[in-house]
């Protein structure tokens, strides 16, 4: 199959042919066509398989051939997403794919000024990327109209439906045409999601193209148990060891993040941090500088989790698990992109257990566990396994007593290791719950 085979017309063909696709890959071969037809979608692929050009490339086709000319302070696409930093990729790869056709492209996001945005938007743009706390803004100030809105996407939509959005998401529905087509995209849908979601559509078309909430199978993913406070100490030891070049790290809080890149760059390591806390000129400086090798270990909190391409990134270092399991998997999502092959290593401690179960469960498989001389821990890990159980040590049994008073005596009855009842109750997956209209947003 061609890109000419899926009906698109020839400056896209021209543009993709210069940034060398050859073929669609699966999502693409689905999604276009659907787009194209003016269905409305909910697309689950894994990360890093081409889903922006599955939605963009149809999207721009649409609006190049169809309905009028934006008009003032108007767009006729809007492209949400959950972070600054994936808008502004969505917006790079959108621009790309439009480099031959008359269309205009832009992102907006908050953490930088609006008075920019509101400029660039007189002249209205015919897709625009954004995120949603700016597009409210942006809208509450007129500096935006939605009536000509042709179609919404959803970038990354399980979490754009999850509690920390729902109620900005909700104010955005109503600001738009209830005429329009939608198009949800995510590597992950819970069941609850993907419930609510379909009332959102009209008669969607769903694709699916791969195994739910599997990770790529490009990437190699084990794990190291050692003690929570030797974790730094490991990190280094395994960057040492292995000559790690460019690494990826998740750690669970912004103070996370920042004890660690602290520590690195105090033994001279050339390490820099993205969380929610830092301006967000600082955290596209941060970013920019390790996609280019100019910062060898980039810590991050989830922020940097979701979407992000790094090209060729080799590995992806989980310092602490995520709290939601789907999460591992965007995650590790960052490696192993395009084909490529990667490696993803959790350091987990003790007390990470559950999570460790509800990730093995989630992607139905028991990860590889990897002691490491020296670091083996003084609170053991106990064993999980991909059914969500998580197995603990039978007790050693006492010895019974001999001789000595008082009390209630041990009668001399040996517990064999197999009695001692050693399996918790199964642990599901933390899971996000969707819910519209209801409390403050929460803080990234
Ligand atoms: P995405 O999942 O959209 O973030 O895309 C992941 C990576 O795959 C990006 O670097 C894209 O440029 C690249 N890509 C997307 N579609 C294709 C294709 N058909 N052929 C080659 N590379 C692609």
């Amino acid at each position: 199959m061609t890109f000419a085979t899926l009906g698109l017309i020839e400056p896209l063909l021209r543009a993709l042919e210069t940034l060398g696709y050859q073929t669609p890959t699966p999502v693409q071969a689905q999604a276009i066509p659907a787009v194209l037809a003016g269905r409305d979608l909910m697309a689950a692929a894994q990360t890093g398989t081409g889903k922006t050009a599955g939605f963009a490339v149809p999207l721009l086709q649409l609006l190049t051939m169809e309905g009028p000319k934006v008009a003032a302070n108007s767009a006729r696409a809007l492209i949400l997403c959950p972070t600054r930093e994936l808008a502004e990729q969505v917006h790079a790869s959108v621009a790309e794919y439009a480099q031959n056709l008359p269309l205009t492209t832009y992102a907006v996001y908050g953490g930088v000024s609006i008075n920019p945005q509101m400029m660039k938007l007189r002249k209205g743009v015919d897709i625009l990327v954004a995120t949603p706390g700016r597009l409210i803004d942006l809208f509450r100030q007129n500096a935006l109209k939605l009536n000509q809105l042709q179609t919404l996407v959803l970038d990354e939509a399980d979490r754009m439906l999850d509690l920390g959005f729902s109620e900005e998401l909700a104010n955005i529905y109503r600001m738009l045409p209830k005429k329009r087509q939608t198009l949800l995209f995510s590597a992950t849908f819970s069941d609850e999601i993907r419930q609510l979601a379909g009332q959102m559509l009209n008669d969607p078309l769903t694709i699916e193209v791969s195994p739910r909430n599997v990770a790529a199978n490009t990437v190699k993913q084990w794990v190291v148990p050692v003690d929570k406070k030797r974790k730094a100490e490991l990190f280094v030891h395994l960057m040492r060891k292995g000559r790690w070049k460019q690494v990826l790290v998740f750690a669970k809080t912004r103070n996370g993040v920042d004890a660690l890149v602290d520590k690195l760059q105090g033994l001279g390591i050339n390490a820099d941090g993205i969380h929610g806390d830092k301006p967000q000129a600082t955290r596209q400086r941060a970013l920019d500088r390790f996609k280019s090798s100019d910062v060898q270990i980039l810590v991050a909190t989830d922020v940097a989790a979701r979407g992000l391409d790094i090209e060729d990134l080799p590995l992806v270092v989980n310092f602490d698990l995520p709290i939601v399991a789907e999460d591992y998997i965007h995650r590790i999502g960052r490696t192993g992109r395009a084909g490529n092959t990667g490696e993803a290593i959790s350091l987990v401690c003790a007390d990470e257990v559950n999570m460790l179960s509800a990730i093995e469960m989630l992607t139905r498989q028991t990860l590889t566990r990897h002691m490491e001389q020296d670091f083996e821990p003084e609170h053991r890990v106990p064993d999980t396994d991909a059914s969500g159980q998580v197995v603990k040590k039978p007790k050693k049994p006492k010895k019974p007593k001999t001789s000595g008073g008082g009390g209630k005596r041990n009668l001399g009855k040996w517990v064999e290791s197999g009695d001692a009842s050693p399996v918790e109750p199964s642990i599901k997956p933390v899971r996000k719950v969707p819910v519209f209209n209801t409390g403050p947003r929460k803080k990234k």
